[in-house]
């Protein structure tokens, strides 16, 4: 017998990763045949290499279709990334909605059975409905992060000036309110979170062996209605990044010897200041450890590649004077998409500086690299306190008085994680949570038992 799903994904490669990797899971573990449709909103024209780099790497029983792009000139420049986002997928709901007519239609397949969206994509359920299509969340966000998601319009009532004081919510550790997805009264999708209680059921990339708190108190919480299905941790394991640079990074790394190298990246969309790029080049270089560091050009905001996910291809132009020279035995810079999976896998990774993106954190603890936190935005805050406070797998980097993580704590958290007493701590840490996630994974492993529930009960389940 023969099923179709249809995906959604929001714009994002840390959306749209993680749901090409739910469809080769899916493709795997179903002795059924399975396919995928990718319906692809776009606001910016031609999509963006990377994205189309592993669109083209997914096996054949998974299609794309890209929608119309959408016009977001309207938008006042200082609109929040949720907002793009937001309105990209509401500009993109009538493309849907035909596409879906289309593939509803389409005699040479079979109806899709179910739409599978990402955090943002539950507006587009009312469509799905009109198809008899049924409605899912796949949480591209951590457990913690979901029940967060899920209190969000009840902390909006309470505290409709905003937070003022720390919040502990159910199977949560508690949270600042600077630290709760950069404070909750920013935060201008309290409609969209209402919604979350119309999907039939929620996946999320994590597993219950890293967050078993978060996913109990979703199970018992009232607040929570659809079914959660733990079928993490997913992380991305296509190869289509072989690129030069990929190649360059990797042989790099071989010439380093056993978890003596720090991977410092800021994910997809991350991106710092002048200032900042300086106190980080100079913080490195007098923690006098090995590092491959991913740069990109400097911005005063914290998310300008988001949407481009590109990088300059000049560096120097940015770097501090003669910086390249003083590291060059002990420090490589990039500028462009990396491997970063195969860079965490690579036995001389003993550490990653990351912005704490949740697919980021997978891919660190799925290879069991400790890390140092320093979030950016959107809910990484929350995932920076989580590794820290709650799972101790990571520093978290102190923002001084001037806005800026100065050059001496980048050297002491990079000494200590690399050389340090703690560091090992965590690395210890880290790869027991590695070895439970790989265990969810297994044959017989919750993750794998709740993707196969989820998919033969219900997202395979031809309604209507
Ligand atoms: N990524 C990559 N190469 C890069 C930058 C990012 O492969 O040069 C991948 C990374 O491995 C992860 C995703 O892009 O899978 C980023 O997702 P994450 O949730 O960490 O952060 P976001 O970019 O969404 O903020």
């Amino acid at each position: 017998m023969e099923v179709h799903i249809a995906i959604f994904p929001s714009p994002g490669m840390g959306h749209l990763i993680p749901l090409t990797e739910l469809a080769r899971q899916l493709l795997c573990l179903l002795h059924r045949r399975v396919f995928v449709t990718f319906i692809i909103p776009t606001a910016t024209g031609a999509p963006i290499k990377p994205q189309n780099d592993i669109l083209n790497a997914m096996p054949e029983n998974v299609t794309s279709i890209f929608l119309p792009p959408v016009d977001l000139n309207d938008l006042p420049p200082d609109a929040s990334l949720g907002a793009r986002i937001s309105l990209t997928l509401a500009r993109s709901l009538p493309a849907l909605r035909q596409t879906l007519s289309e593939l509803t239609h389409d005699s040479t397949r079979k109806r899709p059975s179910s739409l599978v969206v990402d955090i943002f994509g539950p507006p587009s359920f009312e469509i799905a409905k009109e198809f008899h299509i049924s409605p899912y969340i796949f949480s591209t966000v951590s457990a913690t992060t979901l029940v967060g998601l899920f209190h969000v319009p009840l902390l909006y009532e309470m505290f409709p000036g905003g937070l003022r004081e720390p919040v502990t919510l159910p199977g949560c550790v508690p949270v600042q309110p600077t630290d709760f997805f950069a404070r909750v009264h920013d935060y201008d999708q309290v409609g969209l979170f209402k919604m979350y209680n119309l999907a039939k059921g929620i996946l999320v990339n994590s597993f219950v062996e890293l967050e078993p708190a978060a996913f109990k108190a979703m199970e018992e919480g009232e607040w929570c209605k659809p079914d959660i299905f733990p079928v993490g941790p997913l992380i991305r394991t296509g190869s289509e990044q072989q690129t030069s640079y990929g190649f360059e990074c990797l042989k790099w790394l071989d010439k380093h010897s056993v978890g003596s190298v720090l991977f410092v990246s800021f994910g997809s969309g991350g991106t710092l200041s002048q200032k900042q790029i300086d106190e980080l080049a100079f913080g490195l270089e007098k923690s006098g450890q090995k590092f491959l560091w991913v740069v990109k050009s400097p911005s005063e905001k914290v998310n300008a590649s988001y949407f481009s996910a590109k990088t300059d291809l000049d560096p120097t132009s940015f770097l501090p004077d003669g910086f390249l020279d003083r590291v060059r035995d002990r420090g490589l810079v990039v500028s462009s998409w990396i491997p970063q999976v195969e860079i965490l896998g690579h036995s001389s990774t003993g550490g990653f500086l990351t912005h704490c993106g949740w697919n980021s954190i997978l891919e660190s603890i799925v290879n069991g690299v400790p890390m140092i936190g320093w979030p950016l935005y959107a809910e990484q805050q929350m995932n920076a306190v989580n590794l820290t406070d709650g799972l101790g797998v990571a520093y978290r980097v102190k923002v001084g008085e001037n806005g800026l993580v100065e050059r001496d704590e980048i050297e002491k958290c990079v000494r200590s994680l690399i050389e340090g007493e703690d560091g090992r701590k965590m690395r210890t840490k880290v790869v027991e949570l590695k070895e439970g996630g790989a265990k969810a994974l297994s044959q017989d492993g919750s993750s794998t038992r709740a993707i196969l529930h989820v998919a033969k009960d219900t997202l395979l389940a031809t309604s209507g």
